[in-house]
Parts: structure tokens; sequence; C-alpha cells
């Protein structure tokens, strides 16, 4: 029966784990999904669309924040708006369900703390 999985998608209902809104993994979004952008085959789909998008623009703005502390760790450390704002974007990804990145977190939080800012947490 696995043999014919790939040729075979069926749309797939599910709710969404940010929003709870019910939503479809359409049969052609997976074809699309695993054969064009060749995602792993096993991946699920958990957020709807607006969620979904949300979630790419976060994973993104983390991603610059990440790469910009790699080059540039030192003068960073003293940036607050900076620490803080890579901080709550953290939180907001956790928010789609995302694994919470809890050395990061402690990091920060470490930092802001130095940095005497008040009720960041
Ligand atoms: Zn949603």
């Amino acid at each position: 029966m696995a043999a014919t999985f790939r040729n075979s998608y069926a749309d797939r209902s599910y709710n969404c784990r940010c929003c709870g809104q019910a939503a479809v993994f359409t049969a052609l979004e997976q074809k699309h999904a695993f054969e064009v952008n060749k995602t792993h085959i096993h991946k699920q789909r958990f957020l709807c669309e607006p969620c979904w998008r949300a979630e790419h623009a976060v994973q993104e703005k983390l991603a610059a924040m990440a790469a910009r502390w790699a080059q540039n760790q030192r003068e960073l450390r003293g940036d607050l708006d900076f620490l803080g704002g890579w901080r709550a974007l953290l939180s907001e990804h956790e928010r789609y369900g995302a694994r919470p990145d809890q050395a990061r977190q402690a990091m920060l939080d470490k930092l802001i703390q130095a940095l005497g800012a008040p009720g960041q947490a």
C-alpha cells in the first residue's frame, strides 16, 4: 500500500496549531511540497496558511539576527534594542509551535539583565 503513496495524495484536514483554525493541506499542495519543493515526505503541516506565512517571516528574521550576531557579537552585546527584539522574536516563534531555543533565550535574558533592562522576561 505504501508503495503508491507518492502518486496518491489526498486532502488532509487539520487544525492550526497556532490559531486553532480548521485548515486543509490539499492533495495538490502536498504534491507541490513534496515533488517541487522536495519537502521531506514525513513533514506534516501544522499551521494554517496565514500562520504559516507569519511563522516563516519570523523564521527569516531570526535567521537574519543570528547571522548579524555571528558577525558582530561584541558590539551587539551592548545593543539593548537588538537583544530585546531578538528575545521577543524567539517568544513569538514559540507561539507558532516552534521548539523553544532555550539556550539562546537564556543567553539573551542574561545579557539583557546585565544591561539593566527592567521587566524583560
Ligand atoms: Zn493559524
